[in-house]
């Protein structure tokens, strides 16, 4: 299978997380940052690599690195830049991608003003390459500034800015603190997905859906809420049910739900979950940190659980329905998949 010519969506894509490694050398230089471990590109690469060894902190230490060279407006604008042309090149043809404006403030940018510079260079990137995009504006679970943060996304809504997500560490901060924000940013019509049920079982995915999620990021441990039985998912639990009847898309990301979990990607529910009738989606999280692309979740997808175009045809079209933003956007989006999806367009 030609993975790359496969037409794809994505739902959930860090931009924080998806940064090329040689503009992480080249920016660090170029705004004095002397943090990196090492400035040679290879190294570099490999050390983010070697980050995914379940050590926690050696993973949010990435973090620290990607967003210390992002604080400058032309660093955000290359990089938002450069993520939708790599998305294109991977045969996205729909990118929602996701920040937290609130990471970018240690240097002269408002949260406002990274919005503004990410916008600028996902527009010059998609009169580039015909790939559209929505911009997700990230709080952190963690922090108390969520209001704050779902006012700066309702105020650059005309930018391109869709939809609205909690992120960071699940357990001990949930959801249900940020409730205001979430129904601040459901008021002035933007999507609302939270990160829940990776970390943290089926009752962070329960306190998302009362915050009014209407996707939900990861939330692939809502099998925890299903009853299995020679690998099927023979009955649901209340939370299950509710996700199932809900049709409540799930943002699937397997490879890092593999590296944050340490499960084996054969068991990985992913498979069960789909085939029991819940709203599936693919989309890769953190393409650096994790070393992945949405051709590489094909792939293993492929791989491991016998995945055909056809199954991926449908997991393209199911998030093709749950995009945030206008309807014309979705509109588009699902003509131009239909259009790359006819058989005369398959390899
Ligand atoms: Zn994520």
């Amino acid at each position: 299978m030609d993975f790359a010519s496969l037409p794809k969506v994505v739902l959930h894509d860090h931009l924080d997380g998806g940064l090329r490694p040689a503009t992480i050398v080249e920016l660090a230089a170029e705004y004095g940052y002397a943090k990196l471990p090492t400035s040679d590109v290879d190294a570099l690469e490999q050390w983010f690599d070697q980050g995914l060894s379940g050590s926690l902190e050696r993973y949010l230490e990435a973090f620290d690195h990607t967003v210390g060279v992002m604080q400058h407006p032309e660093a955000v604008e290359r990089v938002a830049y450069e993520s939708l042309v790599d998305a294109a090149s991977d045969g996205v043809i729909h990118l929602e991608s996701r920040f937290a404006p609130s990471l970018l403030t240690k240097g002269s940018m408002s949260r406002s003003d990274a919005i503004a510079a990410a916008v600028a260079g996902f527009r010059r990137a998609e009169a580039q390459t015909g790939t559209t995009w929505g911009l997700i504006v990230d709080a952190m679970r963690q922090e108390s500034d969520s209001a704050a943060a779902a006012e700066v996304a309702i105020a650059a809504a005309d930018l391109g800015v869709v939809g609205f997500d909690l992120a960071g560490p699940e357990a001990g901060h949930p959801a249900s603190r940020h409730r205001k924000a979430c129904d601040t940013v459901l008021g002035a019509g933007l999507g609302l997905t939270i990160h829940a049920g990776e970390a943290a079982g089926p009752r962070s995915i329960l306190d998302a859906l009362d915050c009014g999620a209407q996707r939900i990021g990861h939330g692939f441990r809502v099998i925890d809420d299903c009853t299995v039985s020679d690998g099927e998912i023979v009955d649901l639990g209340p939370i299950a049910r509710r996700v199932h009847e809900g049709r409540i898309p799930l943002e699937v990301c397997p490879i890092s739900n593999t590296h944050t979990t340490g499960m084996a990607v054969v068991d990985h529910p992913i498979d069960l979950l789909r085939r029991a009738g819940f709203v599936v989606t693919v989309s890769p999280d953190n393409r650096l940190m994790s070393r992945t692309s949405m051709s590489g979740e094909y792939r293993l997808l492929a791989t491991t659980f016998a995945w055909e175009p056809s199954d991926f045809h449908e997991i393209g079209r199911a998030a093709s329905e749950v995009i945030f933003g206008p309807s014309s956007l979705r509109t588009g989006v699902r003509e131009r998949l239909a259009e790359r999806t006819r058989p005369a367009n398959l390899e």
